[in-house]
């Protein structure tokens, strides 16, 4: 059965105190629900990772993956984060290209490459966001751009490589903007994405393709039983604990579902 995965993207929000209390909610809840084989995530900001990996264990129900890394193993440079000190401090994965990184970091492919590399080299897993603007989207490339997006972030990585990462397909127009991409799009999207891993790196590889951009307890149950979707990828409503555990749930039902 394929693995499904919740992330909750925090970015730049809560306090320390915030983020504890929010961990010391949710676990007796998650441990109590039983995720079986989901993989749940949260990712806050840099400064609460080592707190709240002391309130988690590697094999409980919730792991921690970090928003970004630097792409070099360490060295002179102020203000960054290497993926070795993330690792250390039981952080499970990083998002590499998030649409707001790429646009307010300039990050482009060429770079995300190399970090999905470095993310690799150390033991985590690499979470490879990708998707369109709404100009590339109005003017018919966003598949063209999404190709574009995977070809260079996955540049010279071997099948086995690949088969370690996730992908989220976030359309940038639908990230936080309560504008969620239709089934319509989110299937051929999926489906597109799909195509272009089989074609580059064979048959045998099946990574999981999340969904991100506006997705919520009122939307997820249709969003996760869509074909290609291997779960979501949540910013705004993984804010609050209750709407969280409510998407944790949906998930998982529907992985039972899948699996009956
Ligand atoms: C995100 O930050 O990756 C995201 C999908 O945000 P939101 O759910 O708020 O659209």
């Amino acid at each position: 059965m394929e693995k499904k995965y919740l992330i909750g993207n925090w970015k730049m929000y809560k306090t320390t105190k915030e983020a504890i209390a929010f961990m010391q909610q949710l676990l007796p809840t998650l441990e109590a629900i039983d995720t079986g084989s989901l993989g749940v995530f949260l990712a806050p900001s840099f400064v609460h990772l080592s707190d709240m990996a002391k309130l988690i264990d590697r094999k409980g129900p919730i792991q921690l993956v970090a928003q970004n890394c630097h792409h070099e193993a360490e060295g002179a440079f102020t203000g960054e984060v290497s993926a070795a000190m993330l690792s250390t401090i039981k952080v499970s994965g990083v998002l590499i290209g998030h649409s707001e990184r790429r646009m307010y970091q300039k990050e482009d492919n060429s770079l995300l490459a190399k970090k999905v590399k470095r993310v690799l080299k150390t033991g985590m897993q690499p979470f490879l966001c990708c998707g369109e603007s709404l100009e590339d989207r109005k003017n018919g490339k966003h598949k063209t751009i999404v190709k574009q997006q995977l070809q260079e972030s996955l540049c010279g990585m071997t099948p086995d490589e690949v088969a370690k990462l996730a992908v989220a397909y976030e359309p940038v127009w639908a990230i936080g903007t309560g504008e969620v991409a239709s089934l319509d799009i989110i299937t051929e999207m999926h489906y597109f994405i799909r195509q272009t891993l089989l074609e580059a790196y064979g048959g045998s590889i099946k990574v999981p393709i999340l969904y991100g951009g506006s997705c919520n307890p009122q939307n997820a149950a249709a969003i996760f039983s869509a074909p290609n979707v291997a779960g979501g990828l949540i910013g705004g409503a993984s804010l609050q604990v209750d709407s969280f555990i409510q998407l944790v749930k949906i998930l998982l039902e529907k992985a039972n579902d899948k699996a009956h």
